[in-house]
């Protein structure tokens, strides 16, 4: 990491940049609002740091230690907002996705749309390419046929408008990024692709924002570390989302995963990215969503993202964890009061 002088000139960040590319490696520029910072890409071994800290305008020059470097705080201490639609994510505000685990039909979206957007939801999310366990089971409407995901994809953008909320759907697979791409504001990662590195350098390329999911047995410094596919990319807009590890011991552990909550505060502190929380695929149960979520948003993830249907025990797909609208309704009211008590105490703290 390179931090230059507040009055370096433009010419003597371009010197920097032209040492790290002789060196092999790529640079990452950082305009703040009083310095510029130069992250590295690549093997940070073959620079000298000793050099480039002599360098004109160079005030500071070191490696950094951990596995992420460009979404360390260290390298940017203010957090990111990413703004997608009118919609900023990492502000001030808590932000509501919702939507249906499994778009079933036109009818079943655009009215789950517009009552999640009544009850205050902010980002329309919902599945057209699940990933399940089962080949057996239903793979999402998009796994049926070019022609059919295409329909499918165009609802949720066409929904999206007409309620006015940013989109979000999953890729499940390299094949899909171009496709979900052409249709969606933000693309989502699933826990099952934390770690397809070329699939991240592809989606990243697209230039929009991307949900990324942690993986259930992922440390939270392999998220951190995979994330960083995509940022090195140039992509900076990455939301990550903790869903859950999986549970620990032989008994019954009465959920589906467990909610890792420490990490909403971790990687607060490692990263300037926004996290947030889905508590629907790690609780796998409606009756602790509600719960979920304030302890979520108590932690002070800058979101939520909530599996909801107006009919919940008919949904396709994970139906023992869907929730109402009006309980969504329930969730963003509290959920806003929590955020700001806690946003208040951290201020007089
Ligand atoms: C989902 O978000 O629909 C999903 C399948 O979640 P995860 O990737 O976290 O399992
Ligand atoms: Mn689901």
């Amino acid at each position: 990491m390179i931090i230059m002088e507040k009055d370096a000139t433009p010419a003597q960040v371009k010197n920097v940049i032209e040492e790290i590319q002789k060196c092999g490696l790529r640079a990452d520029v950082s305009k703040g609002e009083y310095r510029t910072v130069i992250g590295l890409v690549g093997d940070e071994s073959r620079v000298s740091f000793a050099h480039l800290a002599v360098m004109p305008g160079v005030k500071e020059a070191h490696m950094v230690e951990t596995p992420y470097k460009l979404i360390n705080r260290e390298y940017h201490p203010e957090s990111r907002v990413i703004e997608v639609g009118g919609v900023k994510i990492g502000g001030a505000d808590p932000v509501f996705i919702a939507g249906p685990c499994a778009i079933e039909s036109k009818a079943q979206l655009f009215r789950i749309a517009e009552e999640i957007k009544k009850a205050g939801a902010h980002v329309l999310r919902g599945g057209i390419f699940k990933p399940r366990t089962s080949v057996h089971s239903f793979q999402g409407l998009g796994a049926q046929g070019d022609e059919e995901a295409r329909e499918a994809l165009s609802w949720l953008r066409d929904a999206g408008r007409k309620f006015e909320m940013p989109t979000m759907t999953e890729v499940r697979g390299e094949m899909q990024v171009d496709l979900v791409a052409e249709y969606v504001d933000i693309m989502q990662v699933g826990a099952r692709n934390m770690y397809h590195q070329d699939m991240l350098v592809q989606i990243a390329r697209k230039n929009k924002p991307v949900l990324y999911k942690r993986h259930f047995g992922a440390s939270v410094e392999e998220m951190l570390s995979f994330s960083e596919y995509i940022v090195a990319e140039g992509n900076k807009d990455v939301i990550l989302c903790e869903r859950g590890i999986v549970n620990i011991g032989r008994g019954k552990s009465y959920t589906r995963y467990t909610l890792d909550l420490s990490a909403v505060p971790v990687v607060q502190k490692e990263t300037y990215l926004p996290i947030v929380v889905d508590p629907s695929h790690a609780a796998g149960r409606r009756d602790l969503i509600y719960s979920m979520s304030c302890a979520s948003l108590a932690v002070g993830a800058s979101g939520l993202m909530i599996e909801v249907h107006y009919n919940p025990a008919e949904s396709w797909v994970d139906a023992q964890q869907a929730i109402t609208p009006a309980e969504l309704g329930r969730i963003i009211s509290t959920g806003r009061e929590i955020s700001r008590l806690i946003a208040a105490g951290k201020r007089s703290g």
